[in-house]
């Protein structure tokens, strides 16, 4: 291959991708806006579906994130103010975990440490895309790096900026639906350890996700995720410690005893967003950038991971001549609808169904959960839905 292909946003998604991809020897660019370090402080909880852990397994990286890493062994679903629940356990689908707890850091130290020794990978850190162009036979990305314009051409550029910059590309539009609903995220400490049980918990304002976060031997930490309108989340943030963990505690129940601290809380609204693709020779997009779901049942991140992998695939069987060609990228595309399609609409639904209060909707809910407790193959589905994908 002639010029190395180029990458839009070094985060977790556009950094796989180099690295898939330079183990297959192709050569790339990766073009980060960050400084080299400035994510490894993260403290953003993602979560890991089995699957993706299979990802990062094959890139030789597990062994070193498997220290800094929660197991999720079963997840516990519940409603408030209602008795249905369910429960799903790794062991029943022989599985050694549902999941696994990471945080945005630690991911991105090992792949950043993973791409630094490799001669195929050009990482140009603090180096800002300003703009991608297309033609019929390359794409362009002009970029600053250290103050001074740049500009490099491929037969393929893969856009990977996490959905948070470059929104003007001919050929792409967004389709974005605002829920109106921000979510708070932080880490807490209760009573109870956490047993390696995440628990999801849907309240009438929105879903709320309790996951075990305690890396090494601290085995009461969890990582919160709560979600709800943008007027209750706002208050919560100015709350002082004692007051958030009492409505915490209000709104989650007794399950892992008292709240005993809180760290720092930010938030931010929460989108279901879809990137329309009508023209883009030479120019693909992967990851959040591509599609940006609610982080209700933890796909979003997982959803990218398998972009990566599915592309780096579609690379490796290119030839030169057809990479980034209409049919090339088409094919790509095609390969990830279904999973992508199925993350948005199961996200999106899980989301309408337990969050509004429309009178009976609530008694549906609590049977559902019910009904889901003892029918296993639809517990089955959902299982391999989460870990795998479609
Ligand atoms: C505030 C926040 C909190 C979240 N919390 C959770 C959570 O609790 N659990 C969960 O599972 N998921 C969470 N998510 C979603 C999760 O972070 C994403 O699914 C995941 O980060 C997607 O990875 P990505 O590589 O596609 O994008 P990103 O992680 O956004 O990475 C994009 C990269 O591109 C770089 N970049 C951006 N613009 C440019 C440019 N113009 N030129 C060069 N580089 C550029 C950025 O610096 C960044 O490194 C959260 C997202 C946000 C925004």
């Amino acid at each position: 291959m002639s010029e190395p292909i180029i990458i839009v946003g070094g985060g977790p998604v556009g950094a796989t991708l180099a690295l898939l991809l330079a183990k297959q020897d192709v050569a790339v660019t990766v073009l980060e806006a960050r400084k080299q370090g400035a994510a490894y402080g993260e403290s953003r909880a993602l979560a890991l579906s089995y699957g993706s852990r299979r990802i990062l397994e094959k890139l030789g990286l597990w062994h070193k994130l498997a220290p800094h890493a929660t197991a999720i062994n079963s997840i516990h679903v519940s409603q408030k103010d209602s008795l249905g629940r369910t429960q799903l356990h790794a062991r029943d689908y022989k599985q050694e975990a549902l999941g696994y707890v990471l945080s945005y850091g630690a991911l991105s130290a090992a792949l950043d440490e993973a791409l630094s020794n490799l001669p195929a990978v050009n990482f140009i850190f603090e180096a800002s895309a300003d703009a991608i162009t297309h033609t019929a036979t390359h794409a362009s990305v002009t970029f600053t790096h250290h103050g001074a314009l740049q500009s490099l051409g491929s037969a393929l550029v893969v856009l990977a900026d996490g959905g948070r910059s470059l929104d003007e590309i001919a050929g792409l539009t967004r389709e974005t639906k605002d829920y109106g609903h921000d979510a708070l995220i932080t880490k807490v400490r209760a009573e109870l350890p956490h047993n390696n049980i995440a628990y999801e918990r849907f309240t009438a304002n929105g879903p709320i996700a309790l996951l075990p976060n305690g890396e090494q031997h601290v085995l009461n930490e969890y990582s919160l995720v709560w979600t709800g309108k943008k007027e209750l989340i706002a208050p919560l943030l100015t709350l002082n410690d004692a007051e958030f963990l009492a409505q915490f505690h209000q709104q989650f129940g007794d399950r892992v005893g008292q709240f005993l601290s809180v760290e720092k809380r930010m938030s931010f609204p929460l989108k279901m967003s879809q990137l329309q693709v009508t023209d883009t020779p030479h120019l693909v997009v992967i990851g959040n950038a591509a599609q940006t779901m609610h982080p209700v049942a933890g796909q979003g991140f997982n959803v990218g991971l398998r972009d990566a992998e599915s592309l780096a695939q579609h690379i490796a069987s290119s030839t030169d001549a057809a990479l980034g060609s209409a049919s090339m990228l088409e094919a790509y595309r095609t390969s990830r609808k279904a999973d992508t399609k199925g993350g948005l609409l199961f996200t999106d639904f899980l989301v309408n169904i337990f969050s509004n209060d429309i009178l009976g909707v609530s008694g549906l809910r609590s049977a559902g959960l019910g009904i889901l407790d003892v029918m296993k193959p639809i517990k089955q589905h959902l299982v391999r839905k989460m870990s795998f994908g479609k």
